[in-house]
């Protein structure tokens, strides 16, 4: 089903983002994992695709188990990162091939070890590109990313905004977000994307701080705030990982709280790190609030 589909005919949605496991070997735990938060009813579960884009069979494996082994409405995601457009169009294929009807369409971090993204000789520089060459392609619904915050390598806030724009018109059906802490900043950003007449669904993504040295990494990467208070108690239990994670959800908690309360979203996308505690904790605490 396409997930613009699931949009349109409901109010609210769940989601998770899993990730392909380095080895094939932790393939059954993740499906364990999968088969476990199943039973949360998500309207959809994503897929993300290897950095460097080493990996694009694995998406597409795990991807098509999903959806015809497990039985859940999956999106994978497909990087610019390394790729020609025939690499491009051969991954497109073996997804539509494997019944896949959904894309997250994105440019890519740049490879392990090197510093700024490279665009592949016959390939593409941009997610619009990419989006561009997906629609062009056949009947897909296509996800792209967006960036409360700004992308950390654009020039200006605004100038993300406008790529976001972009990424619409070029046929992007909804938007999820990079992970953020301060719920007041994505509300900004949904303030701007209305100016701009963007009217896509964007749905927020949440990351439950399960390991502090590692958000931390995340977040100076990709510019995301933590507030203070928050990396104060972090940084005091830090040596106690079930005392971080214990923090980290009981925020993602409050956080998606305020989201539904706020009554501006239209669901909500967990990132999972393949893992279902966390996500099993946050959804039996909002559930209660969650539109249906
Ligand atoms: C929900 C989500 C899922 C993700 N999943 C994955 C994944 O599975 N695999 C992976 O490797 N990475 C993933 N990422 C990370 C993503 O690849 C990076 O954030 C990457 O740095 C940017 O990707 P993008 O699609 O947003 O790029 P783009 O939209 O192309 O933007 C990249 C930068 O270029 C700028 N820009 C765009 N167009 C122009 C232009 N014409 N001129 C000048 N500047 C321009 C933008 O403002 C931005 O700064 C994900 C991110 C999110 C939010």
């Amino acid at each position: 089903m396409y997930i613009r589909d699931i949009f349109a005919k409901k109010k609210w949605t769940l989601s998770f983002e899993f990730f392909p496991p380095k080895q094939d070997t932790d393939l059954e735990k993740l499906y364990e994992t999968i088969n476990e938060l199943k039973e949360l009813n998500p309207d959809y579960v994503s897929v993300t695709y290897g950095a460097g884009g080493s990996r694009r069979d694995k998406t597409v494996g795990l991807a098509s188990h999903i959806k015809n082994e497990i039985g859940l409405e999956t999106i994978a995601h497909l990087t610019c990162v390394n790729s020609t457009k025939e690499d491009i169009q051969g991954v497109i294929d073996s997804l539509r091939e494997n019944n896949i009807q959904n894309i997250l369409c994105l440019r890519g971090d740049p490879p392990a070890g090197e510093e700024n993204f490279t665009k592949t000789i016959g390939g593409f520089g941009y997610a619009s590109e990419l989006t561009e060459f997906v629609r062009k392609s056949g009947d897909w619904c296509i996800g792209v990313a967006g960036y409360p915050e700004g992308h950390i390598e654009a020039s200006s806030f605004e100038a993300d905004l406008a790529n976001l724009k972009n990424k619409v018109s070029k046929g992007a059906d909804f938007i999820v977000t990079q992970m953020f802490f301060v719920n007041d900043k994505f509300y900004r950003y949904l303030d701007e994307l209305a100016k701009l007449g963007i009217d896509k669904p964007v749905i927020p993504g949440i990351f439950p701080i399960l390991n502090y040295k590692s958000v931390k990494r995340s977040a100076e990467l990709s510019g995301a705030t933590i507030p203070e208070k928050l990396v104060t108690v972090l940084e005091k239990y830090q040596d106690d990982s079930q005392a971080v994670a214990e923090i980290g959800i009981e925020y993602a908690i409050n956080q998606c709280e305020d989201l539904i309360k706020s009554g501006r979203i239209r669901g909500l996308h967990l990132y999972s790190m393949n893992k279902s505690y966390a996500t099993k904790k946050i959804y039996e605490a909002i559930k209660q609030y969650i539109p249906r």
